[in-house]
């Protein structure tokens, strides 16, 4: 059979890649698919300080391509393909991508998880123009100018705070009065004099022509509409909302068990509710997503599809 590996991989990014080094260290022929960039959401972040052993100088990226280097030295192969549906019942798992279609014995889901977006009118237009999601692909274009960061969880303060680095001022908005981010986090934020606050505060609507001009908050409490506008010599501003993620989980639906939110539920050995179908990282339902933990789950799931490709194919 014709593109036959012993474990498929979809996703590429600290799950899927340590469920890659572990299968192809173990002889097992394996394919990790990637849809585009790889490495997942923590490429898009520049200081990774809370993984064991990483030093003050590891960034996302730099730790994803160590990663794939060491996935590759032992054989694992890696394919850019967009899954765009899938057959798991049977013994032999059916993948198919926009390219190619893959057959494996086991598969081993790590798609992770994409930015929530805001749902407000004009966000989407000026993607792009003013309003990202990567602080570390994008901070650099609003050197000297103003940023506005939406949320109040780990990811909203610390990028809050990168983007410090580059903005002349970053404006944190809140939609409560207390912050959602770990308190350490919080301590630092609150000792940078660059970040102002917004607190009761979300945004409402996002104008401009081609390049954004204002925001408008609404405020929580009080229902006041508060309309910022781009300072005159600037022209535009930043919007980076930090509001969560949402599960990249859709192309299962309907087979694998789920939570109403979309995060797959697994065991302790990431099995799913289908034989031989595994789930790793944050796509899982798990109390904490981090690299640590997701590496950790990549590892076990491709232990564990080792252990039923013996059992299912070498009776
Ligand atoms: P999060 O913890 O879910 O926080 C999302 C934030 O956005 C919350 O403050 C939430 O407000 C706010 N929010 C949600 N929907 C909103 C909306 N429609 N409009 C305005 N605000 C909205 O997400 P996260 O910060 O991305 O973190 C995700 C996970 O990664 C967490 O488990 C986090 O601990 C982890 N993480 C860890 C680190 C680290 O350890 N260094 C770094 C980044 C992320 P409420 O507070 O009112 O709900």
């Amino acid at each position: 059979m014709e593109n036959l590996y012993d474990v498929l991989i979809i996703g590429c990014g600290p799950a899927g890649l340590a469920a890659g080094l572990y299968s192809a260290r173990a002889k097992m022929k394996t394919l990790i698919l990637e849809k585009g960039k790889t490495g997942g959401q923590i490429v898009t972040t520049n200081e990774v300080a809370n993984y064991p052993g990483s030093v003050r100088e590891a960034t996302g990226p730099s730790l994803v391509a160590r990663m794939v280097e060491q996935a590759e030295e032992f054989g694992a192969e890696r394919k850019i393909d967009a899954v765009v549906s899938v057959d798991l019942e049977g013994k032999i798992k059916v993948v198919k991508g926009e390219k190619e279609e893959y057959h494996a014995k086991s598969v081993i889901i790590a798609t992770g998880a994409t930015p929530r977006k805001l749902g407000v009118p004009g966000e989407v237009e000026l993607t792009g123009k003013g309003v990202s999601y990567c602080a570390t692909c994008d901070a650099d274009f609003f050197t000297d100018l103003e940023v506005f960061v939406i949320g109040g969880g780990d990811s909203a303060i610390e990028e809050a705070m990168y983007l410090t680095k580059f903005a002349r001022k970053v404006t944190v908005v809140h939609r409560r009065d207390t912050l959602r981010a770990a308190k350490s986090i919080q301590e630092k934020a609150f000792k940078n004099d660059k970040i102002e606050w917004i607190w009761n505060s979300a945004p409402e609507e996002i104008k401009g022509d081609g390049i954004v001009e204002s925001i408008v908050f609404k405020n929580r409490e009080t229902g006041e509409l508060t309309e910022y506008e781009a300072h005159e010599d600037d022209g535009t501003f930043g919007i980076f909302p930090f509001i969560g993620y949402l599960p990249l989980s859709d192309v299962f639906k309907d087979m694998i068990d789920m939570d109403d939110r979309g995060y797959i539920i697994t065991d302790d050995d990431m099995k799913t509710n289908i034989g031989g179908i595994f789930a790793a990282g944050d796509i899982r339902q798990k109390s904490l997503r981090q690299v640590v933990t997701a590496v950790a789950d990549g590892a076990i799931a491709a232990v564990q599809a080792e252990k039923y490709i013996e059992n299912t194919f070498h009776e």
